[in-house]
């Protein structure tokens, strides 16, 4: 099978730098399955085209073909595997240009980053969807695509019109988005992956596909078909897709606390850094080592009490791969010792379906999340929270909306942040917490956070939760006992 990209951007070998293979040269890469050669065709000043050949090994497929359910006998041994771009592709794409799909060039970073024309040429395509798929999938994402059917021999006529297709897609884009989008789109268009699809075949989808994925007008095919079909894996993949789109829109304005208007006003209160301390400290003194920051954003939390020995493990959970992105580096997570990096992970997850993952901790923390959820929504994060995660402490926090009216700047009336379906009253909040205690065996306190206002109290609100039943409790409420 064989991958060509071409650029006419100038200079044209700059490619070399992209690809960060030496136009001069021809590669070659072992690969489990066969053999990748990476060479170039043409390496001008006006263009510059390189290829990837992959060669899957013939004794591999024969193996593999044992295994493949519903295989003709001779399927092993006959079948368009070696020609067509598939799996196989992929992992040989992954392998050899790994720099370039991630968009890192030590040589030419701004190149890296910029949109230039280029061209991605496959000899050949299986596509049962037809023309008319392949188009739905290149199109939206700004390509111009060309398909040509390859006719299939005279004898096969019967089986109707030829799946294969030799195709060209062309756009201004990044080289790191356009292998991206081959990454993802090619398996789809196939049908088929040459190896198990597990969860980490989730993470990677969403991975890929941040920021055109959730947005992309064939996203459940797409999910579909790079999951092969799998329904628990799409279910998890869309839910979370369909949570990055709603919650994306503003990733980062929301995430990004510094220049918005909830900022702004609540500023010179130092508002935010009282939410955190009061939390930080409050959960130490309830004796929660493990604990989960539920929407833990860029990560303020996190740094705060990883800077706590107390704490032996933290996990931050946000829908925002944005906002987990700067909280990583925020953290510094590549450059901790080990020790430190085993005490924290973060992840990439929403708060509105059940996840094992953040179950079984002494505590959790909600900080500043909830006025982000539609009302709808907020029923889906108590089932997920206090009815599945079930920590033995939950410590959330939201504004409270009668404070507004102390900042002309905002006016009573409007709400801290554009991104904020909802602000509450004392007494909304107070009966919210309240019900939901009840209703899931949890004691609730509430308490004032920033300087109170005779009259409308303070400026922001928070409810501590205490499971009043079940295992988990048991060591939190000793200690709490003891206080
Ligand atoms: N707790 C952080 C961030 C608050 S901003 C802090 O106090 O600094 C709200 C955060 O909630 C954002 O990072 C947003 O991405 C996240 N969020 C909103 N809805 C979510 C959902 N349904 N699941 C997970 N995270 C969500």
């Amino acid at each position: 099978m064989l991958l060509s990209i071409t650029t006419t951007h100038q200079p044209a070998s700059d490619l070399g730098y992209l690809l960060a293979k030496h136009p001069d040269r021809i590669q070659s890469f072992e690969l489990n399955f066969g053999q990748a050669h990476f060479f170039y065709p043409e390496a001008r000043a006006d263009l510059c085209r390189a290829s990837l050949l992959v060669e899957v090994d013939p004794i591999y497929l024969t193996r593999r073909g044992q295994t493949v359910r519903d295989a003709g006998a001779l399927y092993p041994y006959v079948n368009d595997r070696p020609y067509v771009a598939s799996s196989f592709l992929c992992v040989a794409l992954s392998q050899v240009l790994r720099s370039a799909i991630s968009g890192r060039c030590k040589e030419r970073p701004e190149l890296a980053a910029q949109a230039i024309p280029l061209r991605a040429e496959l000899s050949v395509v299986r596509c049962r969807g037809g023309e008319e798929f392949l188009r739905r999938l290149f199109e939206p994402l700004g390509y111009e695509v060309e398909a040509a059917p390859l006719p299939l021999d005279s004898h096969f006529e019967e089986w109707g019109p030829s799946p294969y297709f030799r195709v060209s897609v062309e756009a201004e884009t990044t080289l790191a988005q356009l292998l991206t989008h081959l990454y993802v789109l090619l398996p789809v268009l196939d049908h088929d992956k040459h190896y198990w699809v597990g969860e980490d075949e989730v993470e990677k989808l969403l991975r890929h596909g941040e920021g055109w994925l959730e947005s992309h007008p064939e996203r459940s095919r797409i999910t579909r078909g790079y999951l092969k079909q799998r329904p628990s894996l799409v279910r998890m993949a869309l839910a979370r897709l369909v949570e990055d789109e709603e919650e994306g829109s503003e990733d980062g304005s929301r995430s990004s606390r510094t220049d918005d208007r909830e900022d702004f006003v609540e500023r010179p209160l130092g508002l935010h850094d009282t939410r955190l301390k009061t939390v930080a400290q409050l959960l130490k003194e309830a004796g929660c080592r493990r604990m989960v920051d539920l929407g833990c954003g860029e990560g303020r939390l996190l740094k705060r009490l990883m800077e706590d020995r107390h704490f032996t493990e933290i996990v931050g959970l946000d829908a925002s791969i944005r906002a987990l992105e700067i909280a990583h580096s925020r953290l510094k997570l590549d450059e901790l010792p080990e020790a430190q990096r085993q005490r924290i992970r973060l992840l990439h997850g929403a708060l509105t379906y059940r996840d094992a993952r953040i179950e079984g901790f002494d505590a959790a923390a909600v900080v500043e999340v909830i006025e982000h959820l539609d009302p709808p929504r907020l029923r889906a994060l108590e089932r997920v929270l206090f009815g599945c995660a079930k920590p033995g402490l939950v410590l959330l926090t939201t504004p409270n909306r009668e404070y507004n009216a102390k900042w002309p700047a905002l006016g009573a009336d409007s709400l801290r942040h554009p991104d904020h379906r909802f602000e509450w009253t004392r007494a909304e909040f107070g009966a919210w917490a309240g019900e939901v205690a009840a209703r899931y065996a949890y004691a609730v306190e509430i308490r004032p956070l920033g300087p109170s206002d005779p009259d409308v109290g303070a400026p922001s609100q928070l409810a501590l939760f205490r499971k009043t039943t079940g295992a988990g409790s048991t060591a939190i409420m000793e200690k709490h006992h003891e206080d």
